[in-house]
Formats: structure tokens, C-alpha cells, sequence
């Protein structure tokens, strides 16, 4: 099908943007070893980062990625770091059956400190690392869809503010031009502790670092089946196999049949984004002055930035929950983006692409262990952060003999309450759906 040549640009092709900088690859790719202390299985932050902890430790770690490095979500995101305090509605609802038995709010409010880590942790690692990846502070603004959203920021920001160092302050309707050359919100939140990056160079960066660090990096090897008890595992790919006393899991959005019992309590999501043309200079500067990245809180989201060298909009949401051609969710998130900046109707887009996110039932992330294998998995679409944090934090347990540090480790990782789900969420159409309907209606109500 012809593209509408009204949205797409002549130089337009269907892949990120970040590719231009960093294209997933194989450079550092070794053979795969007989065998390995601790074998893991993706190279996306989760991998590298655990692999990256492990090396520094002089543990022999190996990581096995199926296609070539980087080619799931972590090169294809929006490089929005929100220092984790974007905890879904664990933040304000209830972190499943997570709690076994400790008080409800003191444990939301130790997610939320080590949320906050995360940020730290990366800016640590970018610093310790020399990963250049445009890394910035900038902060985030949170969009209110509607009035009755906002209603709940007052509580929101002072619960940030009392938990963590983040640093929340609520903007009325009337003050939100301060932060973005847009009315479409009923205010917002800003919150300073929040940062965004390159993130293909971020990846890079990282895959560099466990290279350094004496990781093995095994590229185009899928791992399809593992045998055995921690201390003792056999791990079969397509390229032979491997012996490997502990196996750690990273596969979050791209988890398949390899751990049916993980893929079940899982539930992938597509999420997608543009980038647009170049835009003039004076127009680029004034979209979000303060250069911060920007989301909201319907139930289908959006979440936004300028490119590091400020000229275009990066501009990603949920157009549809699953996998469509990247024409016609760029089409869909080019209506979504003049919805929010009519100013931008006739800017072209340039890319347009989509990865996979994993969602959890309590909307947290989890790491954990499940028949001897480590995990973690479940970025519930905030992942640069926390995934790179839980990837450092399974790492950590390894080497302290099975201890754990975080209250990441105490929650269980729910089942999905769908009869037979066995982690292809064949319903996401008519949730989608159904959701975008409630969010229609939620704003003409007002
Ligand atoms: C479009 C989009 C926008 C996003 N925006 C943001 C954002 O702004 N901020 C934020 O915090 N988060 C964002 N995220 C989420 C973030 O990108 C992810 O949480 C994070 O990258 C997950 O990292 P990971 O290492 O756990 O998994 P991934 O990077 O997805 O890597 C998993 C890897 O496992 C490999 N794999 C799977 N099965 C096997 C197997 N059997 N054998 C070998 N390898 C296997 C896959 O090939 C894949 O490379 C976004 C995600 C997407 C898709």
C-alpha cells in the first residue's frame, strides 16, 4: 500500500531512529562456550547489566541473544528514565498479592526509594562506564487527561515528595505552558529526579562495558530448551550447548516458549513510536522548553521528547496494544501528536517502529527465581531504569550466594486472571480497544 505522502517523508523508512547512531549488531560476538558460571539469556539492559555486575565480580557470565544485540525493546524505547517513580498503580492501588504479609504502604514506599535508585544507578554506570549516550536530568512533566486526573496529584506529588528525593510539584491548567507549548492537559506534575538518554547508545555503551568487563556476548544463538537443577544446568541453543551453574532470564517482552511458566504471567504489548522531520529551529525550541519527557495518564498513553539535538519530536504511545505495520501505527501516533500540538500538523515523519513491552497484573517489575532459573522481567513499558537496576540486582544475589537486597524480590509475580493464558494474549485487540473507548469517554464527559 502507497504511503500517504501527507504524513510520511521521502527519506522515510520503518525502523528507529536511534538506529542511525546504533544499529543492534554483532561486534563482540564470541563462540559459545562449553560451559560458563552463570548463563544469561537476552542482551538487552537486563542482560548486560547482570552480565556486566557478574564480570566485575570475576564471574565467568555468557550472555545468549537470538538475533543480534540489542534488537529487542532496549534500542528501540523512548529513553525516558522516570527514576521509577512511574510504579503504575502499584504507586496508588495494590501491588497484587505481592505483600506476604508486610504493611501494604511501607512496602510501596521501599519500591518507590529503589525506583528512585535506579536513576542513580544509571547515572553511575554512564559516568563509570564513559557511556556516551546524551544523557540529561531534565526531568519529566505528567500530563493530567482529565480534571478528574488531576484531582489526584496533589496526593501523587506529596507522597514522591515525602518517599523519595524526586522532587514533584503540581502545575495548574493555566501554568502548564511553562512546560509544554500545548492546552491539552488539565495540569500536570512535574518531577525534577528524572532524566532521559540515547537509548541504542546507552545499549552500546553497556555492551561495550561487559566486553571490558571479560562477559562473553554470544550473538544469533537462541536458547531453546535448559535442563537441570541450579548448580548443574544444561543449556541447549542453536548453536550447541552450554553447561552453566546458574541461568538468569531477560527476555521481558520477547519471553517465549523456552519458560512457559514465565510467558504466562506476562502479557506482551506493542508499543510504538515517530520521529519526525527536522522542524524549524524556533518551532523545536518552543514544544517543551524545559526539554523534559512528557506522559499522561490515560489508560492508552502517550510519551514524548525531543530528539538529543532538539529537532525533532520523538513521539511514541500505544496506538494499538499489538504488533501493527509501523505505516499505520505512525499514522495513528501522528494524530495523537497534532491532537496534543496542532502547531505540528504538516511535520512529516521520518521513522516509525514498535517493540515489545512485558506488562505484570500488579503493574510492577519482578525478579525472582522460578525452578532454579533467575528472572527478571516485567518493565510494565519503564524499563530503561528498572530492568537495568533488577539486571544489576539478580547479579548481586548470584554473588552473595543467593541473598537478595531488594523489596523487588519479596513480591510474587502474579498470575494473569485469564482462563487457559499461556502468554499469547489473543484479547489485547478488544482491550485495546475497550480502553480507548473509556479514555474517549472519560474526556467528553468533561
Ligand atoms: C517502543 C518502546 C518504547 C519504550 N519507551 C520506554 C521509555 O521511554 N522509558 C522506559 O523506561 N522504558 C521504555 N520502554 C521499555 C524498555 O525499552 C524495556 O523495559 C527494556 O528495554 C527491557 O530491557 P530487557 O533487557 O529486559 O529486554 P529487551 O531489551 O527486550 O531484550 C530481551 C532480549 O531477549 C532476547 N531473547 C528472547 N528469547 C530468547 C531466547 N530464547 N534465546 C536468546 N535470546 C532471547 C530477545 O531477542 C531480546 O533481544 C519502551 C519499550 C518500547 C518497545
Amino acid at each position: 500500500m502507497a504511503l500517504d505522502s501527507d504524513l510520511f517523508h521521502p527519506d522515510y523508512v520503518p525502523e528507529p531512529y536511534w538506529w542511525e547512531a546504533a544499529r543492534p549488531g554483532t561486534d563482540h560476538a564470541t563462540d559459545l562456550p562449553a560451559s560458563t558460571e552463570v548463563l544469561i539469556v537476552g542482551s538487552g539492559y537486563a542482560g548486560l547489566s547482570a552480565a556486566l555486575e557478574l564480570a566485575r565480580n570475576g564471574r565467568t557470565a555468557t550472555v545468549v541473544e537470538k538475533d543480534r544485540f540489542g534488537e529487542g525493546a532496549s534500542t528501540r524505547n523512548g529513553g525516558g528514565l522516570s527514576a521509577g517513580i512511574n510504579l503504575g498503580k502499584g504507586i496508588s492501588g495494590t501491588p497484587g498479592q505481592a505483600s506476604k504479609g508486610e504493611d501494604h504502604a511501607k512496602l510501596i514506599e521501599r519500591l518507590m526509594v529503589e525506583s528512585a535508585a535506579s536513576l542513580d544507578l544509571i547515572e553511575t554506570l554512564v559516568a563509570r562506564e564513559n557511556i556516551h549516550c546524551h544523557f540529561e536530568k531534565t526531568g519529566r512533566f505528567l500530563g493530567a487527561y482529565t480534571a478528574q486526573h488531576f484531582e489526584g496529584f496533589q496526593a501523587k506529588a506529596e507522597l514522591i515528595n515525602r518517599v523519595t528525593d524526586a522532587g514533584a510539584t503540581v502545575l495548574s491548567r493555566a501554568e502548564q505552558r511553562a512546560e509544554i507549548a500545548s492546552d491539552f492537559y488539565h495540569g500536570g506534575i512535574v518531577i525534577k529526579k528524572s532524566a532521559k538518554l540515547h537509548p541504542a547508545l546507552f545499549h552500546k555503551g553497556l555492551l561495550e562495558a561487559a566486553h571490558r568487563a571479560g562477559a562473553r556476548l554470544c550473538a544469533e544463538t537462541e536458547v531453546s530448551g535448559i535442563e537441570g537443577t541450579a548448580g548443574n544446568f544444561t543449556v541447549r541453543t542453536s548453536r550447541g550447548e552450554c553447561k552453566a551453574e546458574q541461568v538468569i532470564i531477560a527476555t521481558n517482552g520477547y519471553t517465549g516458549a523456552l519458560t512457559p511458566g514465565l510467558r504466562k504471567r506476562l502479557i506482551p504489548v506493542a508499543s510504538h513510536i515517530i520521529a519526525t522531520e527536522k522542524l524549524p529551529a524556533d518551532l523545536a525550541a518552543s514544544l517543551i522548553p524545559h526539554g523534559r519527557t512528557i506522559s499522561e495518564t490515560p489508560r492508552v498513553l502517550c510519551y514524548y521528547r525531543m530528539s538529543p539535538d532538539g529537532t525533532r519530536m520523538i513521539y511514541g504511545g500505544r496506538a494499538r496494544f499489538t504488533q501493527v505495520g509501523p505505516d499505520v501505527s505512525g499514522s495513528l501516533l501522528h494524530r495523537m501528536m497534532t491532537d496534543r500540538f496542532p502547531q505540528l500538523k504538516g511535520t512529516k515523519i521520518t521513522h516509525s517502529w514498535s517493540g515489545l513491552v512485558a506488562f505484570t497484573n500488579d503493574f510492577l517489575p519482578h525478579m525472582g527465581q522460578e525452578k532454579g532459573l533467575h528472572y527478571c522481567l516485567g518493565c510494565n513499558g519503564s524499563g530503561v531504569g528498572m530492568l537495568t537496576y533488577l539486571g544489576t540486582q539478580v547479579a548481586q544475589r548470584i554473588l552473595q550466594g543467593g541473598r537478595a537486597n531488594t523489596a523487588y524480590a519479596t513480591l510474587d509475580l502474579p498470575k494473569v486472571p485469564v482462563p487457559f493464558y499461556d502468554g499469547r494474549p489473543w484479547f489485547l485487540p478488544v482491550v485495546g480497544g475497550y480502553y480507548r473507548w473509556l479514555d474517549k469517554r472519560d474526556r467528553r464527559r468533561e
